[in-house]
């Protein structure tokens, strides 16, 4: 079995964003910690490829120990949402660049309008009904071909679910890509967040309407499991990070958090962890979480409901 920190090697900076760690931390100058703020006492050097850092506030540490410390996970939490990450697609199969300052508003408005005129409602509906999803949700269309890209050269076209990431105003901000390919009869997936202009704070791909009650969940396949089995309108977050830290629109009254249900409590850890945050948010009469009964996500629940029946 290969370790995560073999399979992590290289691939620090994708972890890292994955986190809610900012690019502006890890040009590999001095800049402010992520964990301990100040002006320049944090520098990531990644000398040994294990997203190896040091501050002269906190101290120096592997990857791991900076995620720890931003996210207050334990180091087993951390290592095991990590090898999720990598082993469901999450990371992508590139290895690190460097790190790019913020693509320009007009590059990113290109790409997404481009993105979005290529694409069609309908064309690859059959990706989601073979995930037990009969109704596309909004905010969501298919590419036929879109290009895949590693280290910037494209190696190759593949169709793609495409999902509108929008900000709490509702305007769209950045694309989340699911490129599909099939190997061995099943159709693999790998999942891209393009990179916004801002740091992706507060946004949702809100695939439905919503009236008082508003459900949330990590990815766009869980979130319309959510809504197929409960008919309540569930947005996706896309990480845990994001989940983490949303906020409801102010219409809402009812929060619905459908966790996933992580063996190491990972999914679980994020789903109450919003909800501590949620119960301070006086617009919210009630929340709630909701865990699958068995290991795995609402669409793996959703999945094994229509087998059984
Ligand atoms: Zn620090």
């Amino acid at each position: 079995m290969v370790s995560t920190r073999e399979k992590a090697k290289g691939r620090w900076r994708e972890i890292f964003r994955l986190f809610g760690i900012e690019d502006r931390h890890l040009t590999g100058k001095h800049t402010s910690c992520p964990n301990c703020g100040g002006a320049d006492r944090f520098r990531m050097d990644n000398r040994k490829g294990d997203g190896d850092y040091f501050c002269s506030g906190c101290g120096p540490g592997y990857g791991t120990d900076l995620i720890m410390k931003v996210t207050g996970l334990s180091f087993t939490d951390v290592v095991k949402r990590i090898d999720e990450l990598i082993d469901g697609g999450e990371v992508g199969m590139s290895k690190d660049v460097p790190a790019e300052p913020a693509k320009d508003i007009e590059y990113i408005r290109k790409v997404t309008v481009k993105t979005l005129k290529e694409s069609s409602s309908k064309d690859g509906l059959c990706y989601l009904q073979s995930r037990g999803i009969d109704e596309k949700p909004r905010d969501i269309c298919f590419h036929p071909a879109l290009g895949f890209y590693q280290d910037k050269k494209e190696i190759g076209k593949f169709p793609a679910m495409i999902g509108v990431i929008r900000d709490d105003r509702g305007n769209g901000v950045a694309l989340h890509r699911t490129y599909m390919a099939v190997k061995d009869g099943k159709i693999r997936t790998s999942k891209k967040l393009m990179p916004g202009v801002a740091p992706l704070n507060n946004v949702a791909i809100r695939l439905y309407d919503h009236g008082d009650t508003l459900g949330v969940a990590e990815g766009i396949e869980t979130a319309a499991s959510a809504y197929e089995l409960f008919g309540i309108p569930t947005w996706a977050c896309i990480n845990t990070k994001i989940l983490e830290t949303f906020i409801p629109p102010e219409a809402v009254k009812h929060l619905v958090i459908f966790g996933d249900n992580d063996e190491k409590f990972a999914g679980q850890f994020s789903a109450y962890k919003l909800a501590v945050a949620a119960s301070k948010m006086t617009w919210l009469e009630t929340i709630e979480v909701r865990i699958p009964s068995m290991v795995g996500d609402w669409n793996d629940f959703l999945m094994q409901k229509k087998l059984d029946t």
